[in-house]
Order: C-alpha cells, then structure tokens, then sequence
C-alpha cells in the first residue's frame, strides 16, 4: 500500500536511495542499520524498514510479515555484531509530537555498551 503522507525528502527516505551517506552496519532486502549520527551510547544504531513506513503505527498496520520479520533480523544482526547480548542493550521506537520523533520514517535505536540508566529522568 502506498502512503501518501510519506514525505520523501526525509533523510533516511535519502539514505535508503543512497543519495546521503550512512555508515551501514547491516542490510538486507527489507531492513537497513546504520550508525547514528549523534550516538548517545557506545552502540547507537538505527534500525530501518526500507519500505516507506512514517512510523510505527503505519507499519504495524501495513507491512508485510517479511518486512516486520526482517526488523528482528536486524535487531539481532546488531546485538551479535557488537557483542552486547550479554551485557544487554535497549530498543526504542519514538513515535510522534509527545514521542519527539524527528524523523518521518520509522526508526528503531538500539543502544548500547555501557550501563544506559532508567528508561525516563
Ligand atoms: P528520532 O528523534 O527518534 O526521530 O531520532 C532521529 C535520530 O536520527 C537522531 O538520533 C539523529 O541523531 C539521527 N539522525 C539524523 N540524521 C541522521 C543521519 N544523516 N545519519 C544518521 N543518523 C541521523
């Protein structure tokens, strides 16, 4: 289904069209994970779908099953890649005006390396 409020311009729309750069850490047909720019942890990776998806709810309610799988495959790609299963790790979707998501395109940071405190201050 195609989303007509999608705004293409958006930076990962860019990064996914490879017409900005990304320091990708993992890919495949359907998912993208690459650094965050301004990482708040040792491990600050963002975990993408690379189909046009505006937030959570959008891909909760359209994706495909093999494009909501693939963000698991992601999820674990990272947490080996980095080797942070044993110490642990956080993943967090911000989703609208309260959740402060800055960016249209929905986006999970996975987070890690060292202790991240509570959740809220
Ligand atoms: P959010 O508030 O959940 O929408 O977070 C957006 C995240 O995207 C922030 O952590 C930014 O640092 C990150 N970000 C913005 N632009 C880029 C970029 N070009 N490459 C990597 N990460 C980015």
């Amino acid at each position: 289904m195609i989303n007509k409020s999608y705004d293409d311009n958006n930076i990962f729309a860019k990064i996914i069209r490879k017409e900005a750069k990304a320091e990708v850490v993992f890919e495949n047909q359907h998912v993208l994970c690459f650094n965050d720019i301004f990482p708040k942890a040792p491990v600050h990776v963002l975990i993408i779908p690379k189909a046009k998806f505006k937030d959570i709810l959008d891909f909760s309610k359209n994706a495909s099953t093999d494009q909501k799988n693939a963000i698991y495959v992601g999820i674990e790609n990272i947490i080996t890649k980095f080797n942070i299963n044993s110490n642990g790790c956080r993943i967090i979707t911000n989703h609208g005006k309260n959740g402060r998501q800055e960016v249209p395109h929905l986006h999970f940071h996975l987070l890690g390396g060292r202790d991240l405190g509570s959740m809220l201050t």
